[in-house]
């Protein structure tokens, strides 16, 4: 088939390279210039892992990132416990791993580009044309790319293709998003292979993320992130750094290695987060896949690992049809379950970290840990949190 493929993020590469694998005629369409991660780290868990394995790319991912065992969260100034997971308990071998996007980005692009794919920059899709035979891609200038026979839609959160979906569905934007970082590893204090955070109630969220490294720098990095209103973000800028630091610092004073890396409010970038999920992540020749078919607030850390999952099924459901619309809806059986559950999961859960709720904030810091510390309890928040609250799809292993 010939295939559109739009968005160069961790859906639309993956998707790039398992169709072109399979013989597909693959175009990948991005509009950058030269295509580029946005953002700081984000955790791989085992679900993300198991496709990067089926690449053939575990082994490189691991050698750049952080292994991460435990997450850790901290309710201040009480020091009370209110998030311990460990991903033990489901097994040795499961683990997530700390990335900067970078990383992810630059194993998926190399092997991207030893694939028989074309890639086109600058092309900003804001369209596609269909007749019942084929579609067509229209970008920013007017400009027709195609005929295809499937465009599979992973240009993120931003997608201006969902109205072609058989349900379309609008993005809610999120009252709360957060400032995101990339420094040098801290050292000391810190554990190199947990994520750990602070909270205050639950409008103040803090978080250390080792993230390992990636091409563009010499040392092992962390993500630093702090919760925020996005309409916050204004008043953020014009108090200046110093006022903020302190704040941090009041809170958790460990974080001044952190802190005193940050010496530009460019250095900590805006994140906004919406919630979307298509209830039918395809159309007629089309198929949405990650961010365009489902986003949320990261707060489930589920996100880049359900983009992987879905460019993977896809693949698979074309593998066994040729008939697109038999495909499309078999990609979307295979992953209806495992997304619906995660957004409603992550939907119900971040108001708990997020929010201006003093009942959520109070309900959380009294129940949270000991509920957790129960055997059963433990293994849920464990396959929540690494993204396996069933099996894994047959043909992926961990
Ligand atoms: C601060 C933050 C922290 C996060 N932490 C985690 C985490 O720990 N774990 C996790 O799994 N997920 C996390 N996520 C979510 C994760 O980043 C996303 O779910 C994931 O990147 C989605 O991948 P994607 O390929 O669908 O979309 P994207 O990564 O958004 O990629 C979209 C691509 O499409 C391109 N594009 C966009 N519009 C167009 C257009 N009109 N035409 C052509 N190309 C276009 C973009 O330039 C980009 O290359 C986090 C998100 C944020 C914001």
């Amino acid at each position: 088939m010939k295939i559109a493929v739009t968005g160069c993020g961790p859906a639309g590469l993956t998707a790039a390279i398992m169709l072109s694998g399979q013989g597909h005629d693959v175009t990948l369409f991005e509009r950058f210039a030269s295509p580029r991660p946005i953002g700081s780290g984000i955790i791989l868990q085992p679900t993300g892992l198991a496709v990067l394995r089926d690449l053939g790319l575990f082994d490189e991912i691991h050698a750049l990132g952080k292994r991460i065992d435990r997450i850790h969260g901290v309710t201040m100034p009480s020091r009370r416990r209110v998030l311990n997971v460990d991903y033990s308990v489901l097994g040795d071998d499961y683990h997530g791993l700390a990335v900067h996007r970078t990383a992810l980005f630059d194993v998926l692009y190399k092997k991207a580009l030893t694939c028989d794919l074309k890639i086109l920059n600058n092309v900003d899709v804001q369209d596609v044309a269909r007749s019942d035979q084929a579609i067509a891609i229209v970008d920013q200038n007017h400009e027709r790319f195609g005929a295809f026979d499937i465009v599979v839609d992973a240009s993120g959160a931003g997608t201006h293709l969902r109205s072609h979906a058989v349900h379309p569905a609008r993005p809610r934007e999120l009252e709360y998003g957060a400032l995101w970082g990339a420094f040098d590893w801290p050292g000391a204090n810190f554990d190199s292979n947990t994520l750990e955070q602070r909270y205050v109630g639950a409008h103040t969220m803090i978080g250390v993320l080792p993230i390992g490294r990636h091409s563009g720098v010499l040392n092992d990095q962390v993500a630093f992130f702090w919760s925020i209103k996005t309409r916050d973000h204004e008043r953020w800028l014009c108090n200046g750094l110093e006022s903020w630091k302190s704040t941090v610092l009041a809170i958790w004073p460990d974080t001044r290695v952190i802190l005193d890396q940050i010496t530009a409010d460019s250095d900590m970038a805006l994140a906004k987060y919406g919630h979307c999920t298509l209830r039918t992540p395809f159309g007629h020749r089309i198929a949405f896949l990650g961010d365009a078919a489902h986003s949320t607030s990261p707060q489930l850390g589920q996100g880049a690992n359900m983009a992987l999952l879905d460019a993977w099924a896809l693949s698979k459901a074309l593998e066994k049809s040729s008939d697109v619309r038999t495909a499309l809806k078999s990609y979307a059986a295979s992953r209806r379950w495992h997304v619906r559950a995660f957004q409603a999961a992550s939907l119900a859960l971040t108001p708990f970290y997020q929010s201006d709720s003093r009942v959520l904030a109070l309900l959380r810091d009294g129940l949270f840990d000991p509920v957790a510390k129960l055997p059963v309890a433990r293994r849920v928040v464990a396959g929540l949190i690494s993204g396996m609250l069933g099996r894994l799809p047959r043909g992926l292993r961990v």
